[in-house]
């Protein structure tokens, strides 16, 4: 992606930040400079801000190194304002790998959370998020439990698909995942509306972007073979062949 610096590799990652992110850090420094007045608040709003993003990018390297483990290589990690992604270079995973790798994420972002709790509590006991470590402790809690939601293009949307895939295919569980990702994304629309909070509003369009775009690459979610409808074998799983029509009528089915 344009407009973004390589931080260096990761465990043989590459991790890029985009450009926008310099306009948080300066929003995070401007907030708690406004509500503290000092410029010791500035800094330390800044260096949470920092924080905040290590902490995403433990939970985008769960994912890496989880996929890592089945053979499937991670392109790079891109960190954006609104949260980071871990670019696979596979799309299409076996439901049980899909699975794995989309918990590792959270599991990483939960445990993370346990370790910054254990800390608050001996280095004083305040599990409140008004010190940096409690906020840190929530703040990678609330990244567990947001992406979580069963919907696209969380990671929770992943699990869903993945635990559906077995019963009903890949296609189905997919629409499903991807029309509840749109719908989470209307309600926070609303959401944000509501509230008139622009960020809501800018998060729910990217949501509702990237939920659309997972049911649209959805039906080729990898290579295909056309087959003749006659040829079709005992033992196959017509949960994984799709009907289509081809302009002279004729029907063709499609395998993944
Ligand atoms: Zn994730």
């Amino acid at each position: 992606m344009s407009w973004s610096w390589n931080l260096g590799r990761l465990f043989g990652i590459d991790t890029r930040v985009h450009a926008s992110f310099l306009l948080v850090l300066l929003w995070a420094g401007l907030s708690s400079f406004n509500s503290a007045g000092t410029l010791v608040a500035a800094l330390a709003g800044v260096v949470f801000m920092i924080a905040v993003f290590a902490s995403v990018v433990a939970h985008e390297l769960g994912h890496a190194l989880t996929a890592r483990q089945y053979g499937i290589q991670t392109r790079q990690i891109l960190l954006l304002p609104i949260g980071g992604v871990a670019q696979l270079d596979q799309g299409h995973m076996r439901p049980k790998v899909e699975l794995l790798v989309a918990l590792a994420g959270p599991v990483v972002s939960f445990l993370l959370a346990g370790v910054l709790f254990t800390f608050a509590a001996i280095l004083g006991g305040d599990l409140s998020p008004d010190t940096f470590l409690g906020s840190l402790a929530w703040t990678n809690l609330g990244l567990a439990v947001f992406n979580m939601l069963p919907a696209f293009p969380m990671d929770g949307g992943r699990v869903l698909r993945a635990a559906l895939s077995s019963r009903m295919g890949h296609i189905r569980a997919t629409q499903i995942a991807a029309t509840l990702g749109m719908v989470g994304a209307a309600l926070f629309f609303a959401l944000g509306l509501y509230t008139g909070r622009f960020m809501l509003l800018l998060m729910a369009t990217f949501l509702y972007m990237a939920a659309r775009g997972e049911s649209r690459v959805m039906p080729h979610p990898g290579p295909r073979r056309v087959i003749d409808p006659n040829l079709l074998q005992d033992g196959d799983d017509p949960r994984e062949v799709l009907i289509v029509r081809s302009p002279r009528g004729r029907l063709w089915l499609l395998r993944h």
